[in-house]
């Protein structure tokens, strides 16, 4: 399947005052198209840092790109300047964050906002681009879409602001949509809604998606391959099914009891004990140690290197070592490195 996007050891870290935040170390994945990838993890782990890093959306400086390249369109894009970058955002890949009030500009109405991109990026002029508007907000499910294309963000509901988020970022036909926590300030049942809808899209428009979550319920839903992030790092990734029936990472362990039950909608099970890391100051080795219940010595002195488990499935965790017990008895520290 043709590639859409390919991210290939990314690193990016801040320089700030108190020292360098190590945000994204490691990260490597393919979109492909048509295809939603799923990154994970809780808050701090460094997933949203992802989405910005990608889309070049960090402040240079403080923020750099270390190492790895973003290939999208045979470019890579942190090669770009920002005005080429800008031209991408605005026509190849759309965004849409968790809270639509901070995104969309309150003293615009909702089809001039649509229509900004069409005649930037498109060379339409304004009755052209009012007439995609009504359309878009047809497509993504707002009733009355003639008279609703002439209000302002503050006369939608939180919902169908998000709806509109969505129309915007999908009004130019991007090849790739990058969702930050689309659904979280939403209700259950809209939360599910805008799922439904984003699938919906994915579909008709063949357009890959890249959604970033903290709920595995949400990926459940809508992914393909997902991504588990923690404190800056992959510990794991796979297919849907390898994360969710054959999960091999303590911390995806952790995250998959976290998955609220469906018969008691939002409501948790218990979550990973302790708090998620300083990114400032990480924990040395693997950086889950001070929260896993099978952390060994080795663990706290040295990353491990990715195990294979199959096809896409990869994951760093030293109890994948050939010398590692299950219940966790401590490996010699220096002892055998593991051949990835
Ligand atoms: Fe736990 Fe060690 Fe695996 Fe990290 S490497 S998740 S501390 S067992
Ligand atoms: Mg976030």
């Amino acid at each position: 399947a043709e590639k859409v996007l390919q991210v290939k050891d990314l690193e990016v870290s801040f320089l700030t005052y108190a020292g360098e935040v190590k945000a994204v170390r490691g990260l490597s994945f393919d979109v492909e198209k048509g295809e939603a990838v799923a990154i994970v993890g809780e808050s701090g782990s460094g997933k949203s840092v992802t989405s910005q890093s990608i889309m070049k959306l960090i402040p240079t400086p403080p923020g750099v790109y270390k190492n790895g390249e973003i290939i999208f369109e045979g470019k890579d894009l942190i090669k770009l300047s920002n005005k080429e970058m800008e031209e991408i955002r605005g026509s190849s890949i759309g965004m849409i964050f968790q809270d639509p009030m901070t995104s969309l500009n309150p003293t615009m109405t909702v089809g001039r906002q649509i229509s900004e991109g069409l005649i930037k990026h498109h060379g339409m002029n304004k009755a052209e681009a009012l007439k995609r508007s009504v359309e878009m907000l047809e497509l993504v499910g707002i009733p009355n879409p003639e008279l609703r294309v002439k209000q302002y963000p503050h006369e939608f509901s939180g919902g169908m602001r998000q709806r509109v988020m969505i129309a915007i970022a999908l009004a130019c036909s991007p090849k790739l949509l990058i969702a930050d926590e689309p659904t979280t300030a939403l209700d259950v049942t809209i939360q599910a809604q805008i799922l439904d809808l984003m699938k919906d899209l994915q579909s008709k428009l063949d357009t890959s998606i890249i959604i970033i979550t903290h709920d595995l319920g949400v990926v459940a839903d809508i992914a393909q391959k997902v991504i588990v992030m923690y404190a800056g790092q992959v510990v794991e990734q796979g297919y849907l099914d390898d994360i969710f029936y054959n999960p091999q990472h303590p911390y995806t362990w952790g995250l998959l009891k976290s998955v609220p039950r469906l018969d008691s909608k939002g409501h948790r099970l218990d979550s990973i004990e302790g708090t998620p890391p300083d990114l400032l100051a990480p924990p040395s080795g693997c950086p889950f140690h001070p929260r896993c219940p099978f952390a060994m010595e080795i663990c706290t002195k040295e990353f491990p290197e990715a195990s294979i488990i199959g096809p896409g499935h990869k994951v760093h965790c030293w109890l994948q070592h050939p010398q590692a017990s299950k219940e966790g008895t401590p490996l010699a520290v220096g002892g055998a490195k593991h051949e990835s």
